[in-house]
């Protein structure tokens, strides 16, 4: 699993910055779905209060009964992140054997790899992560406004992070998630378009 996209630091899209990067005539990309960014390793996966809300309209699930089966807290140093567990073998808690199990509501962090700010900061961090991602420089021109799109997900749905005084253990839903959670199916696959840009809605095999 991958390490998690950096949290904080300047928009890389103010002003003319988007014209300054080094992607700005686009970045090819294409998902082999070999599956490496969401097994073997150790790694985070941050949920969002949208990603949380979504997985819990898919699966169905209580948020305390998501939150004992999937979710772990990872120390900011400031109070804690919320993070999709692993499994004994490193491999995501969500992944199956085909591919993830949630792929229509897999989050934020996951559908908009490898297009994460740390990643995109330079040519040579571009390249780098081509060492763990055998679909970076690959298949189809993602054009630049694509990415951009990608990049602002992020930032409107920044990880959810708690107090440390607060026991996640009896935290109520719409305590954690701010409202009453939507749960109607026609809501739900509104999200998930916002969510999916232009991958294939078939393809369940990897994080992009
Ligand atoms: S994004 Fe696709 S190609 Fe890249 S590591 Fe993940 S599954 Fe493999
Ligand atoms: S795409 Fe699914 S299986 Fe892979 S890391 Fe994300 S949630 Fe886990």
């Amino acid at each position: 699993m991958l390490q998690g996209p950096p949290y904080g630091g300047p928009c890389l899209l103010a002003g003319n910055a988007m014209n300054d990067n080094f992607w700005h005539d686009g970045l090819r990309f294409e998902c082999t779905k070999c599956s490496a960014c969401c097994r073997h390793d150790p790694g985070y996966v941050f949920l969002s209060a949208f990603d949380l809300r979504n997985l819990l309209d898919h699966t169905r699930f209580a948020l305390q009964d998501f939150l004992r089966a999937y979710v772990k807290k990872v120390d900011s140093g400031t109070g804690f992140w919320l993070s999709l567990r692993e499994k004994s073998n490193n491999d995501c808690i969500l992944w199956g054997g085909d591919g993830c199990t949630v792929y229509h509501a897999r989050p934020i962090q996951c559908s908009t790899y490898p297009f994460w700010q740390g990643i995109l900061d330079s040519g040579a961090a571009w390249s780098s992560e081509s060492h763990d991602c055998p679909g970076i420089g690959k298949g189809q021109l993602i054009p630049a406004p694509e990415i951009h799109e990608r990049l602002w997900l992020q930032r409107s749905h920044p990880r959810l992070k708690l107090a440390y005084d607060i026991v996640l253990e009896s935290i109520d839903e719409n305590t954690l998630l701010g409202s009453p959670r939507v749960i109607a199916d026609a809501t739900y696959a509104g999200k998930i378009a916002e969510q999916d840009f232009f991958n294939n809605p078939e393809d369940n095999s990897g994080r992009s």
